[in-house]
């Protein structure tokens, strides 16, 4: 993909975040590696209604390169994910409702309630708090990148990253359905837990 690619595909996906409601007021960002690079939204834009202008081009240091605005105050959460892992090539932030009412309750995603989510998530663990934006949420939220693509981020929201943007945004749209699924089986009484060893055999679906 060349960088006209990149940028309409971003704001393609920023649409369909908007749409959803992932990503409330200006809240939210997404970035691409490009070569060396990396194509971020600039701060304070909302996912609606993305021009070229709101994409900006920033190094594996967080220096802006190219663009007009700055870039997301998150940058350094997106660029430490990319250094950690070479195999994911694009990152949502967002604040869901029903990951961040997790979030809010300060309780990770851990138990095996659907067979899903066993399979792609394993677990969605949850990172302490930290000021947004600041370095100290980077490092609260970077250990979890080695072992996990998809985080929550206590009392602020939600990160994932994949392979490329559809795949990332798949697995928004999958984690977000399940906080929903998990939060509404409690009103039911609780969900009823897949046991180990229906867990090892969703596991094993994978090898
Ligand atoms: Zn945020």
């Amino acid at each position: 993909m060349n960088l006209e690619q990149i940028k309409n595909e971003i704001i393609r996906y920023a649409d369909i975040i908007d749409c959803k409601g992932f990503s409330p007021g200006t809240s939210g960002n997404i970035s691409l590696r490009y070569q060396d690079k990396i194509i971020i939204t600039a701060s304070g834009v909302s996912n609606g209604n993305l021009s070229y202008d709101d994409l900006v081009v920033i190094d594996f240091e967080g220096k802006l390169i190219e663009g007009k605005q700055k870039a997301s105050s998150e940058k350094m959460l997106h660029v430490e994910f990319y250094k950690k892992r070479a195999d994911i090539n694009a990152i949502i932030h967002v604040h869901p409702t029903f990951l961040s009412s997790f979030a809010a309750a300060k309780k990770g995603l851990e138990e095996p309630v659907m067979a899903e989510n066993v399979y792609y998530f394993g677990e969605i663990p949850l990172a302490d708090y930290a000021l947004p934006s600041s370095m100290e949420l980077v490092n609260n939220t970077a250990k979890y990148f080695d072992k996990y693509n998809a985080i929550l981020m206590a009392n602020h929201g939600f990160i994932v990253g994949d392979v490329d943007l559809a795949q990332a945004y798949l697995k928004l749209e999958l984690a977000e359905s399940y906080a929903q699924i998990v939060l509404n089986a409690k009103l039911l009484g609780g969900a009823v837990l897949l046991n180990e060893k229906e867990v090892a055999e969703i596991k094993a679906l994978k090898n």
